[in-house]
């Protein structure tokens, strides 16, 4: 059912820290609004289709597209899902962060999460993004894109199996989490702590 799917935002959660998606999903603490998050909001919300079409060149797009996947779990709304000219097909976001292009899982694991959803339950065809259900797709997402706001540039960045096995692994182990409650041992530094919200319960 959708309602049980999780976010596919809650992998960059986790890849912050597990503590993080343990306030979110378990204990239902949601972060307020910052100021970087509407800042990121509004370059959302202006034209940067025009940076993705430079780049990427594609014979087709698919703006915001509902996407989901029973068997992992998850769902969520990429940016965009662009298809090239040689019928690749690449998840795209936009990023307010000057790491934003980066290849760490910390700064791409939603795109990694978005590219599995397409594999496991999405084909193109016909000008359109099929969910093939229970079929077995033939699906391959290689690699994403990343329009980063601060430097106004698109990159591409590989999607490596070893990626995808981490974000797997990733979403056993956040499932898990949430459905026994048990509250993560973390040893994160003091710098990341000082700069988190979350800092008042686990220090408080
Ligand atoms: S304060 Fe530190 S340990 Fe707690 S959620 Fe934030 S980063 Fe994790």
């Amino acid at each position: 059912m959708e309602d049980e799917l999780l976010p596919v935002t809650a992998l960059s959660h986790y890849f912050f820290c597990k503590r993080d998606p343990y306030y979110l999903y378990v204990v239902h603490i949601p972060e307020p609004i910052t100021e970087t998050m509407e800042a990121g909001k509004q370059v959302h919300d202006r034209d940067t289709f025009q940076a993705f079409l430079r780049k990427l060149e594609p014979k087709h797009f698919f703006r915001k597209p509902v996407l989901r996947s029973a068997e992992l779990g998850i769902s969520g709304v990429p940016d965009y899902v662009f298809i090239t000219k040689h019928s690749e097909i690449l998840p795209a976001e936009v990023k307010y962060s000057p790491q934003a292009g980066r290849s760490s899982l910390k700064s791409i694991s939603q795109l990694v999460g978005y590219a599995l959803i397409l594999e496991y339950n999405y084909v193109y065809r016909g000008n359109e993004l099929l969910e093939s259900g229970d079929a077995k797709t033939k699906t391959v997402v290689k690699r994403c894109a990343v329009y980063n706001a601060y430097s106004k540039k698109v990159d591409t960045i590989e999607i490596t199996q070893e990626l995808k096995n981490r974000v797997l692994k990733a979403l056993e182990e956040l499932k898990s989490m949430i459905q026994s409650g048990e509250f993560p041992s973390v040893r994160q530094p003091w710098s990341k702590c000082a700069n988190c919200w979350y800092r008042r319960y686990c220090y408080p």
